[in-house]
């Protein structure tokens, strides 16, 4: 099968708008999607009658970002409801949220020499949520970075100075409130912020799935997260966190054999098969 459970649109950081996104999930042909933005489930508000014309090729979703210790972790979640849910009570303000911590990052990039403005950021930033990205984008335009990694690794990274989290939630609450909600919670690129320390933790706090599939991962990075999903009783789930074309991932989706994800496929309620 090839699927893709973890894409972007520019309602957070994503670069294509629903609509482009959209026609490249139809052109590659994929079976399943899912769109997965940053803390927030616009796109299924905004786009309804587009993501209805896929039908049960949609999967709704959302990645939700948590803090805990000093590690960034995110928690998908899939098969959410659009209307209120306990999901909804842990993301009301998360669009104030980021638009002060924006400010404040760019006011610690102003204070270290760096002259960008909110309205820099904004011009990429078309949705309600803006995040780290769009600052990346607006200091490359501004000159100060040759490019988006350039500015992660210099200005904004986890390690610099301007840095701060976006999210006091933790991984626990948000995978409590996702399953309170009745959806399915997925640790999302579990190799990222050494993510995968944590699971046993994590399955502990309710978690249901691991991000197993991906293109940044490794063949072996593949083989210990499924094993780490049999001894967990996890389901498996692939997405390539896809932010728009690049040039190492110029389409979204993975190729899977279907075995793989019939954990994961099964949880979905059968008006969605
Ligand atoms: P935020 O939620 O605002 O903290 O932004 C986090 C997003 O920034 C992640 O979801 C990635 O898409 C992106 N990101 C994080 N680190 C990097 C990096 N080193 N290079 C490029 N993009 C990054
Ligand atoms: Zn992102
Ligand atoms: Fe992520
Ligand atoms: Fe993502």
């Amino acid at each position: 099968m090839n699927v893709d459970f973890h894409l972007h649109t520019t309602e957070s950081d994503g670069v294509l708008e629903a609509s482009a996104l959209l026609r490249t999930v139809a052109s590659v042909g994929m079976d399943r999607f899912s769109v997965t933005d940053h803390d927030t489930l616009a796109v299924y508000e905004r786009h309804a009658d587009m993501l209805a014309r896929f039908g049960e090729r949609v999967i709704t979703g959302i990645e939700v970002s948590t803090n805990t210790g000093n590690r960034e972790v995110h928690i998908l979640g899939y098969n959410i409801p659009i209307g209120p849910s306990p999901l909804r009570e842990i993301l009301v303000d998360r669009t104030q949220t980021r638009q002060r911590r924006a400010e404040r990052i760019v006011e610690a990039l102003n204070a270290q020499g760096v002259e960008i403005s909110m309205a820099d950021v904004r011009r990429h930033a078309t949705g309600l949520m803006v995040g780290r990205p769009h600052i990346a984008r607006a200091l490359v335009d501004i000159g100060a970075a040759r490019d988006v990694s350039d500015a992660f690794d210099r200005y904004i990274g986890a390690d610099c100075k301007a840095y701060l989290p976006s999210s006091a939630v933790t991984p626990a609450r948000a995978i409590q409130a996702i399953n309170a909600s009745g959806g399915i919670s997925v640790l999302a690129h579990p190799t990222r912020s050494r993510a995968e320390e944590l699971l046993e933790e994590l399955v502990r706090d309710g978690l249901r799935g691991i991000e197993a599939y991906s293109p940044s991962h490794t063949a072996h990075d593949t083989e210990r997260f499924r094993r780490l999903a049999h001894v967990h009783r996890l389901v498996m789930t692939a997405g390539t966190d896809f932010h728009g074309p690049t040039e190492t991932n110029p389409y979204p989706g993975v190729d899977v054999d279907e075995a793989d994800l019939a954990g994961f496929l099964a949880l979905l309620p059968p008006s969605a098969h």
